[in-house]
């Protein structure tokens, strides 16, 4: 007999809503990414979207600047680790290890990856790292230097609406042929932070377990080995009501549920929540502050001067750079830079 045909994941979560009922929308989107980012490399202009550190060498060079001097700060400790999670094409370690070479500061690579398409991307790059499914198996001594670009918004999310008869969990159903969002089970108000709970219908209220739990070990080992964490990524802070759930394909908004783990899935990140987090376990937090601000204390207009000095014929190329990653009509202002740092080191640069 031949094979059976492999699944897809529409046909797999259609199969499990069928015998099972309605999923959560964190499992939706948990199984959509881990199935888009396992099958491809999306960034770039060919790709799905592109992030900071494609964009331009500078954004890792200025990152593995502020991580050299708050390790050289701190007493320069040799048994520090560089840790990333979620390093996409490993551009980010690539430019920021680079930098830090130059000062002396070349800790054993870490990279928290999932994907295996992307994992030898990055290896390709970064020949000597380790690779870590989580951050539980991470080396349990020695401070850790973490970067974390455009991880966040990708971990799974739980959404809450406000329906006539009160706050219910959105669930995704199949109906039709399609994945549809529904609201489900009974009413989740006392779960509703009080100056939310009025919210005019049809509101949105937005959390995330996997930031929660993910922040949580995060900060422990920070509290426990020393170093920091810099977390950049798209958001907002305080409490708030606001879908912002999307789907990207081909540098273009499309159907969240439409043809799941073919576009990829991210969720605004809500800073807050890591910084009750990081406070919570006697880190010193940081921001979040715009990451035009943050570029521009770092000094991205001076590496922009003498990269366009050295090669006269990328000047113009070098300034779009900058403009997109510093301009508030770009991501200057909606990309924010927060820092955890462990108790009784010193404050990093740029904030
Ligand atoms: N930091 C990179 C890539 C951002 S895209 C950049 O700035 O270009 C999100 C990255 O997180 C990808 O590498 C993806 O494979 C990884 N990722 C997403 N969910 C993950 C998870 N739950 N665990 C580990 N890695 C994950």
């Amino acid at each position: 007999m031949p094979p059976a045909e492999a699944k897809t994941l529409a046909e797999r979560l259609a199969g499990l809503i069928a015998a099972t009922g309605p999923i959560s929308l964190a499992r939706f989107m948990a199984e959509a990414n881990a199935d888009y980012y396992a099958s491809r490399d999306p960034f770039g202009v060919e790709g799905d979207f592109i992030t900071a550190p494609e964009i331009s060498q500078m954004f890792g060079e200025l990152t593995g600047l502020w991580l050299a001097d708050l390790w050289s700060r701190a007493g320069a400790p040799a048994n520090a680790h560089y840790v990333e999670l979620g390093p996409g094409r490993g551009t980010l370690a690539e430019d920021a290890l680079r930098a830090m070479r130059a000062v002396r500061f070349e800790p054993p690579i870490h990279l928290v990856e999932t994907s295996p398409v992307l994992r030898a991307n990055q290896a390709s790059r970064l020949s000597t790292a380790r690779w870590h499914d989580d951050l539980d198996t991470l080396p349990d001594c020695g401070p850790l230097f973490v970067v974390a670009n455009e991880f966040f918004d990708a971990l799974p999310i739980r959404q809450i609406r406000h329906s006539p008869d009160g706050w219910h969990e959105i669930m995704v159903d199949h109906r039709d042929g399609a994945f549809v969002p529904i609201t489900w089970g009974p009413p989740l108000d006392t779960l509703v932070p009080e100056p939310l709970r009025d919210a005019p219908p049809g509101s949105v209220i937005e959390t995330s377990p996997a930031v929660e739990s993910t922040g949580r070990a995060l900060a422990k080992r920070i509290a426990e080995q020393g170093g920091a964490a810099l977390i950049i990524d798209y958001g907002y802070e305080g409490l708030a009501t606001g879908d912002t759930l999307q789907a990207v394909s081909h540098h273009d908004h499309v159907d969240i549920f439409a043809e799941p783990g073919e576009r990829d899935l991210t969720a605004h990140v809500n800073f807050s929540v890591i910084e009750r987090i990081g406070r919570n376990t006697g880190l010193a937090v940081y921001g979040p502050i715009g990451q035009g601000d943050w570029l521009e204390s770092l000094g991205i207009g001076a590496r922009t001067a003498a990269l366009a000095k050295a090669a006269p014929h990328r000047q113009a190329e070098l300034i779009a750079a900058r403009d997109r990653l510093t301009k508030a009509d770009e991501m200057g202002d909606l990309f924010k830079a927060m820092a955890l740092v462990a108790p009784d080191w010193p404050p990093p640069a740029a904030f």
